[in-house]
């Protein structure tokens, strides 16, 4: 690294202490129970057992990749507090070694050393903590170009110089090196990482090492060398790429309880985009920002004084207990459907069940960043425009795997009544938004209607006939919005006898069916209210 990249990040980091609010001074807190000590050796380093004293620390955000060099094990802890030989880190790890020392800063975390792979009890609860670990870091360094933790923070930009003579004899030479590709999504591996979304926009201030060159990402600025990056600016190529930190801080510091709703939908698509390496994860992962979310609905809530019908917000597996209508209203956003995961990670109603992107509707045409788009929702939430409900929540309530509350679960249940209406699902011809699966209201009309199935609801024919001579499926009535869109959820039974029910799809009256909102309205219209439990 030149002396120049470095004495840059200094006069970000510099400005970033003295004038930016929201980022904090730099200032010491407790350090995280293990941290890697980078100054204890000449060359080594070791694995230091904080006990809660306060000092500066930076993190290490990086993709783990196929290597999997050296982690910390019940075996090796003891060997790992004496010392690790610098040659056995990974070139990433030795990179921001040797960058924390640059920097003067004596303590690094880096997930795979600090926390012990193979306990379980530890995993669970330093899993829990890693939000706090994040936001109290000095400096979250981002191996952003790295798809693994062999290819180093330090890149060398690759440079040409052209030699030659001028007509009349002069010689001349010149100095190019590539235009740097701020949108590019090849430069960003890193982002990709489902763990890595917390780690982003919990960090108060992270450095990215990017392949061309480092910029800068805190909750008041967003700056690069070449300096062709502008604050505020989402990152990567698309328009629903990856919003940037200051938009995220600009949105929960500022934004009503109504309008949180759609942040909190924005974060679940970008987030649902990003890849896992284990699936149990899904909600772990994002449990910090889900922590982040909650405090923030709490102030929120007191500050408007806004007395609302539950008193307890809950968190439920993705979604909460207060918005929980129009937390329902996800859909897959890829239109080939998949399989669902294997081993059970949440319930049928949330989203977290699925791999894959998912969307909701009340984001649908809407710019999260773009505050212009705020006013209707503040006119919805001051009553003026109002979306009907049609379900009621009874009770509704998780089983975590551990004392973070926002990780992962073993079980989950949701207690409804609502409006619930037997159909016949078929597998149809139909192509509207690439759906492929349909239903027809049992026993009246002959018109099948297309929704959005969750997955490959395998066990239905080719040809458009139902499987069961009887309805195989009902439509719970969830939401009628401000433009009289009507909203269901698309259930199957779990057994015959019970009361039980998981989702399999969502319905939405839509335009290309003329009488689809009339037609659905007038078969709701004498459909008994029942009480049933969505598994
Ligand atoms: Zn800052
Ligand atoms: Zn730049």
């Amino acid at each position: 690294m030149s002396q120049e990249t470095f004495d840059n990040v200094m006069s970000w980091m510099k400005e970033c202490t003295t004038e930016h609010l929201a980022c904090g001074s730099g200032e010491s807190y407790p350090l995280p129970r293990r941290v890697l000590d980078v100054m204890a050796r000449d060359e080594d380093v070791l694995l230091y057992e904080s006990e809660g004293q306060e000092a500066q620390y930076m993190c290490l955000s990086h993709c783990w990749g196929n290597s999997r060099a050296i982690t910390t094990t019940t075996e090796n802890i003891k060997d790992h507090k004496k010392g690790i030989p610098f040659e056995m880190l990974p070139s990433t790890f030795q990179d921001a070694v040797l960058f924390c020392r640059k920097m003067k800063i004596r303590y690094l975390w880096i997930d795979s050393l600090c926390i012990i792979q193979d306990d379980e009890e530890d995993w669970q609860r330093e899993s829990a903590l890693m939000a706090q670990i994040y936001r109290h870091s000095y400096l979250t360094l981002a191996a952003t170009a790295s798809h693994s933790d062999e290819e180093g923070l330090f890149y060398t930009s690759p440079q040409a110089h052209v030699f030659g003579m001028l007509q009349d004899g002069m010689p001349y030479q010149m100095h190019a090196r590539p235009a740097v590709r701020h949108f590019d999504d090849a430069q960003f591996p890193l982002f990709s990482r489902a763990w890595i979304f917390q780690e982003r926009m919990l960090a108060s201030r992270v450095l990215h090492f990017g392949r061309q060159e480092l910029w800068w990402e805190c909750m008041e600025a967003l700056n690069c060398e070449c300096g062709g990056v502008k604050s505020g600016e989402r990152l990567g190529s698309g328009r629903e790429k990856y919003e940037s930190k200051i938009t995220h801080q600009r949105i929960i510091s500022t934004a009503s309880l109504a309008y949180l709703t759609i942040r909190w939908h924005n974060i679940i698509e970008e987030y649902s985009e990003l890849n896992l390496t284990k699936s149990r994860d899904k909600l772990t992962a994002l449990s910090g920002i889900a922590d982040q979310m909650f405090r923030i609905r709490e102030s929120r809530q007191i500050r408007h004084r806004r007395v609302h019908h539950s008193s307890e917000r809950r968190y439920l597996a993705g979604l909460w207990s207060d918005t929980i209508v129009s937390d329902l209203l996800w859909f897959r956003k890829d239109h080939t459907t998949s399989s669902f995961p294997e081993k059970w990670r949440a319930p049928s109603w949330s989203w977290a069940a699925l791999d894959g992107p998912v969307k909701y509707w009340d984001t649908v045409g809407r710019n999260s960043t773009d505050p212009d788009h705020i006013s209707p929702l503040e006119r919805r939430a001051s009553g003026t425009l109002v979306a009907d409900h049609h379900i009621q929540v009874l009770a509704g309530s998780t089983r975590p795997a551990s004392g973070n509350l926002f990780g992962e679960i073993v079980g989950a249940n949701l207690r409804l009544k609502g409006q619930l209406l037997p159909v016949q699902l078929t597998r149809g011809a139909s192509r509207y938004h690439g759906n492929r699966f349909e239903f027809r209201y049992f026993d009246w009309t002959r018109n099948a209607v297309p929704f959005f199935a969750d997955y490959e609801l395998g066990t239905l024919e080719l040809d458009g006939t139902p499987v069961l001579e009887e309805s195989n499926g009902y439509l719970l009535r969830l939401m009628t919005d401000e433009q009289a869109h009507e909203y269901a959820m698309v259930l199957r039974k779990t057994s015959q006898e019970s009361d039980m029910y998981e989702r399999i799809g969502l319905f939405r009256t839509n335009n290309l069916y003329q009488n689809s909102a009339n037609e659905y309205r007038e078969h709701f219209k004498d459909a008994p209210q029942t009480e049933l439990t969505l598994v």
